[in-house]
């Protein structure tokens, strides 16, 4: 089985290699698959946008003709007090070339002084799949935590740092990778992929 990860991100290929390579699967980055194309994200949930990015992939010659498996995910952070913001717009929030110790001190100010029972907040990934026959899966994974005081850590990206996790006492920046991928909402979304990918081989 060949699988094609639609990312340009270094950190989720690594922690997808990690999680799928009990597969034995050949997994491909766009980039090794040598694919490339710009996809307009505008659905209006995880799965959606998870769904438009696997799709457009599939639907490439080059993609055909490897009777590849093409994955797609679409991630983000939660934060019930600001109305689930940023949420799907967890990338672009504050703009896409703002870096993550701007967007988490952002978020962070905007927190100030919430009171620690109203800061909940979870990490969100959809994981879709479009097989060689045009069949579509979507699955979708969650990590529950709060919204730190400052951030901690260096693992990780994005908004790990100001992740709490409660029962773990640190942020998600400072666990392992190991442990991140057993908790992380992308390690559960994509062992429920891997489950229905795994009877279908
Ligand atoms: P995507 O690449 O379009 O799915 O966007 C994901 C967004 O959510 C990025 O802004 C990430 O920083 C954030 N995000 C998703 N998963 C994680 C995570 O595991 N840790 C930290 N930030 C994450």
């Amino acid at each position: 089985m060949k699988i094609i990860f639609a990312t340009g991100n270094a950190h989720k290929m690594e922690e997808i290699r990690m999680i799928l390579a009990d597969l034995g699967a050949e997994i491909f980055s766009m980039k090794e698959a040598g694919v490339e194309v710009e996809v307009v994200e505008d659905g209006s949930t995880f799965e959606e946008n998870a769904m438009l990015k696997a799709a457009a992939i599939a639907s490439l010659e080059k993609v055909k003709q490897m009777g590849a498996v093409v994955l797609a995910d679409d991630s983000g952070l939660e934060i019930d007090y600001l109305n689930k913001e940023p949420g799907i717009y967890s990338a672009r929030y504050a703009g896409t070339e703002t870096s993550y110790d701007i967007k988490n001190s952002l978020l962070l100010s905007r927190m100030k002084g919430v009171p620690e029972e109203q800061r909940t907040a979870r990490f969100v990934c959809a994981v879709a799949a479009v097989f060689p026959d045009g069949s579509r899966e979507v699955v979708r994974g969650i990590m529950e935590g709060h919204v730190a005081w400052e951030p901690a850590g260096a693992n990780g990206f994005g908004y790990d740092p100001i992740f709490y996790l409660p029962e773990y006492g640190c942020t998600s920046a400072e666990l392992s990778p190991e442990k991140k991928n057993e908790l992380s909402h992308r390690g559960q979304a994509l062992r429920k992929m891997r489950d229905i990918m795994e009877k279908r081989i």
